[in-house]
């Protein structure tokens, strides 16, 4: 399946953004989005299953992963709504948590962004405040950190993404 790397936790804001430019977009918490913690794999442009969500895009305005499926496109950074450009993300939910996923992202229901909700501190949301969770938990894939690959026995890596 067709993945896109380079998505990345803001360490300020807790949004999911796109870190592959050198522009790192707009932060509600001012500035650019920090990349902190996993890389993630993320995989687009492919049937929808009971247990993948399409229309998440990636906003033009502030790099944030958004979810596109409504008509009101959330609060964003950049002025307005978000913006969708580039692919279609059909991201995992509600699966069991792997070796190389992380679970407890979600869609928040003031900005419609993806963001991380395992912290007790909910970031900042272009909404005001922290960001909300609602809707499915999302399990994403990620690519070992440096290091993390697993050894075994005839000395080959486990390959984190499947085929
Ligand atoms: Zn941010
Ligand atoms: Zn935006
Ligand atoms: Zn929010």
């Amino acid at each position: 399946m067709p993945q896109q790397t380079d998505w990345r936790f803001c360490g300020q804001c807790h949004e999911l953004f796109f870190d592959g430019y050198p522009d790192k977009g707009r932060c509600p918490s001012g500035g650019g989005h920090a990349a902190a913690g996993y890389n993630f794999s993320l995989p687009h442009d492919q049937g929808a299953t009971p247990t993948t969500q399409p229309d998440w895009r990636f906003c033009g305005k502030c790099q944030a992963m958004f979810f596109d499926g409504y008509p009101d496109k959330g609060s964003c950074p950049g002025g307005g709504g978000h913006a969708a450009a580039g692919f279609n993300f059909a991201l995992p939910h509600d699966v069991p948590a792997g070796a190389f996923t992380q679970d407890a992202w979600r869609f928040c229901g003031k900005c419609q962004a993806m963001f991380f909700d395992g912290y007790p501190d909910k970031g900042s949301c272009p909404g005001g405040g922290g960001h909300a969770a609602a809707g499915y938990d999302f399990v994403l894939p990620r690519l070992p950190a440096p290091g993390e690959g697993v050894p075994i026995d005839d000395g080959t890596e486990l390959n984190p993404v499947d085929g």
